[in-house]
């Protein structure tokens, strides 16, 4: 199955329980390999039904990534591409929903010459297929394979026995498998204790995996007597069982900890190359940044999941980015848009006390809107900067209609179909869409800035590609009215003149954009709209009246 390719690949599983950090452990794994000159690409396969995760509430998933080419994905992929510099794609976010439909598609067309389908092989073959088809990049020396889910789920097995026979085609040399298990400590005793991780391995073993490093996720790091005990339990060597401890500092500093750990030598060592000096390049400059802050900014994000860490994952990730590029320490305030729904003027402003920039994310559905449109309003008479994205430009469009325009009712076709002023509509092409899954305008589309523009400044470009998730448009009648109003269209995507960038001249900072930019921010290169918006909000209250104790 797999021709000439040279390509390693490391399976990383996880057991005992979930949320111990499988997807930011690849990521780092991922970027430590990069560092010491690899090139690398890293799979999720995700064993749920849904073809992807777009069709999931955010309760359920948290956030949905976007990838450049319109692939509705996990947000693991999102840490993939913030600590790496890998290119990923849909072909790298695997479901078994995907796999049983391209099996099941086959099937119908025949193409199995009447054989019996079954799990093994035809499932696991187009599992493996999935793996080796991202591997066929000559570019490439390593595929990370993140299998999502805890040994042990029945769900996941077919991707456990997939990557079982792919070690035993390849062998040691090509293939490492790391598991990610608990070693949890017992309070009143103070103790380290190995027995979950003990079953956790048994249950790989039964499935045929050995694992080749256990990455054992601790509160402290384990001393070599409990490393020995592992060890001789588990069947790994003691120097390949590797402490993952809980780091007091950002997500950002885990590449650290497992480098200290020698989680990045002992990967080359499994596969014969010489570890050599690890580069970090930039990443470094960026960690020296976030330890030593000079000011700090508080930003609101006003949503309906603000109760969920990572439904808004990329957006308070680059805000952080954003923040870290202006020398200032973060402080979110999340607040939930339905508490400020009936509230009036005083209450609102009570709301956002102390708040240097307001930023509204995108949505759907009613709920909370009339709060996400009361902090627009907020932000654009107080002269407090204010960033829009996708939901949250069109909540500027529906209260600048409003209330500057004078135009009552406006809304979108999504939250009121009978509004006298449907400033945001579907497009004709979306009307027609009866399916919800993977029809809505996704992924990288071309903007093009209007020349004098505050976001062709900010750019410092004519033009830019940003990724999409949404269904519903700036409706194109309106320009004229809006830009009579004082609302400037900042960027507009050129092959049917779509409105993708609104802006207010005169304010202090007021940019919405259609598209998400949280997706292509990176520590090691902020996006310019988070930098900028950060920098005004600094700018607002003075750098002096926000310094970091
Ligand atoms: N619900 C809006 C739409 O579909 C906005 C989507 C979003 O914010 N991602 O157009």
């Amino acid at each position: 199955m797999m021709a000439e390719s040279r390509v390693k690949f490391i399976f990383v599983t996880g057991g005992v329980c979930s949320s111990l950090g499988k997807g930011i452990s690849v990521a780092s794994l991922g970027m430590l390999l990069e560092g010491h000159g690899y090139r690398i690409s890293i799979i999720k396969m995700d064993p749920y039904l849904n073809i992807d995760p777009g069709t999931m509430s955010p309760f359920q998933h948290g956030e949905v990534y976007v990838t450049e080419d319109g692939a509705e994905t996990d947000l693991d992929l999102g840490y993939y591409e913030r600590f790496t510099s890998s290119k990923l794609s849909r072909k790298n976010s695997v479901s078994t929903g995907q796999i049983y439909n391209t099996v099941i598609q086959r099937e119908r067309r025949g193409d199995y010459l009447g054989r019996t389908v079954q799990v093994i092989p035809h499932i696991t073959n187009e599992i493996k297929k999935r793996i080796f088809d991202v591997a066929a990049d000559d570019n490439l020396d390593f595929v990370l394979v993140e299998i999502g889910g805890t040994v042990g789920d029945i769900e996941s097995i077919p991707f456990l026995e997939s990557i079982r026979q792919i070690r035993h085609e390849l062998g040691r040399r090509r293939v490492m498998n790391v598991h990610l298990t608990l070693v949890p400590t017992i309070a009143v005793a103070g103790e380290q204790k190995t027995k979950p991780t003990q079953h956790s391995v048994k249950e790989l073993m039964q499935l045929g995996i050995i694992p080749d490093v256990l990455l054992a996720r601790v509160q402290k790091p384990m001393e070599s007597e409990m490393k020995a005990k592992i060890a001789l339990f588990c069947n790994v060597s003691e120097r390949n069982v590797i402490s993952a401890e809980d780091i007091a500092g950002s997500i950002y500093e885990i590449p650290y900890m497992f480098q200290r750990n020698g989680f990045d030598v002992i990967t080359l060592e499994h596969f014969n190359l010489n570890p050599g000096q690890i580069n970090p390049g930039k990443w470094d400059t960026f960690i020296e940044r976030l330890r030593n802050p000079l000011a700090r900014v508080r930003i609101a994000v006003v949503g309906k999941y603000i109760t969920l860490n990572d439904a808004y994952r990329s957006v308070y990730d680059a805000l952080v980015h954003g923040a870290v590029a202006n020398n200032a320490e973060l402080d979110i305030v999340k607040i939930d848009s339905e508490d400020i729904e009936s509230c009036d003027d005083n209450s609102v402003l009570s709301v956002f006390d102390g708040v240097n920039g307001i930023l509204v994310p995108g949505g759907f559905g009613n709920r909370g809107i009339e709060g996400k449109i009361a902090a627009v309003s907020h932000a654009r008479k107080n002269n407090i900067p204010f960033f829009g994205i996708c939901l949250g430009m069109q909540c500027a469009v529906i209260e600048f209609a409003r209330n500057v325009c004078g135009l009552a009712g406006a809304n979108s076709t999504e939250f009121d179909p009978s509004t006298p002023y449907p400033v945001i509509s579907l497009l004709e092409e979306q009307e027609v869409v009866a399916e919800k899954g993977g029809t809505m305008r996704l992924g990288a589309y071309h903007c093009e800035f209007t020349r004098g523009s505050r976001i062709a400044s900010i750019y410092g470009r004519e033009s830019v590609m940003e990724r999409h998730r949404h269904r519903f448009e700036f409706t194109t009648k309106y320009r004229q009215v809006f830009e009579n109003n004082g609302m400037l269209i900042g960027g507009v995507y050129p092959r049917n003149n779509l409105v993708e960038t609104v802006e207010i001249p005169g304010h202090e900072w007021f940019v919405a954009t259609q598209y998400h930019p949280e997706f292509k921010s990176k520590p090691v290169s902020p996006h310019p709209l988070f930098r900028d918006f950060i920098r005004a909000a600094l700018e607002r209250c003075g750098q002096g009246c926000n310094p970091c104790e």
